[in-house]
């Protein structure tokens, strides 16, 4: 199922990704794209303070994941950009994290797309230059597997 959502600042966008959290599962996969600046990151913070993570989400540019435990459910936030070669992810030990009792949020997943399980989230997030700097289109996309909504 495919839902659409208009934003037209941070806050609101933050308020979506705290609204997907609240029915967040473990093993959960949620897939981020969009340009550099389009939001992912926001989505993120959002996402974490849902879970109950009151500590700052940081963007894990140089770690490739970032760990937060404080909340409902361990939350495990990627962000691939910097991966030149799908292999270097194997290092990670991926399947760990996406086989595990947390949600993972992948910001650039489609640069791993072949590793990611069908059964993902996915968010795409883009900007409509005529409509202002400020507003952004998200698409929900949810798996087959979670077309109920909780
Ligand atoms: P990304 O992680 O996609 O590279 P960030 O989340 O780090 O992007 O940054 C998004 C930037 O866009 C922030 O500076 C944020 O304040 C700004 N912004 C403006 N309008 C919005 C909006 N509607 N939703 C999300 N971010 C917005
Ligand atoms: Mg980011």
């Amino acid at each position: 199922m495919t839902e659409m959502f208009e934003t037209t600042s941070p806050e609101e966008t933050e308020a979506l990704g705290q609204r997907l959290a609240s029915t967040a599962s473990p093993g959960d996969i949620v897939c981020l794209s969009g340009d550099l600046g389009t939001g992912k990151t926001v989505f993120v913070k959002g996402f974490a303070k849902g879970l109950g993570v009151s500590e700052p989400v940081v963007s894990p540019t140089f770690t490739i994941v970032q760990e937060y435990r404080e909340g409902r459910l361990p939350l495990y936030h990627f962000d691939v950009y910097r991966i030149e070669d799908p292999e270097e992810m194997e290092e990670v030990g991926l399947d760990e994290y996406f086989y595990g009792d947390g949600v993972c949020l992948v910001e650039w997943a489609g640069l791993i797309k072949d590793l990611i399980p069908e059964n993902a989230f996915d968010v795409v997030i883009e900007k409509e230059p005529e409509k202002g700097d400020d507003f952004r289109k998200i698409t929900l996309i949810r798996p087959e597997s979670r077309e109920t909504l909780e």
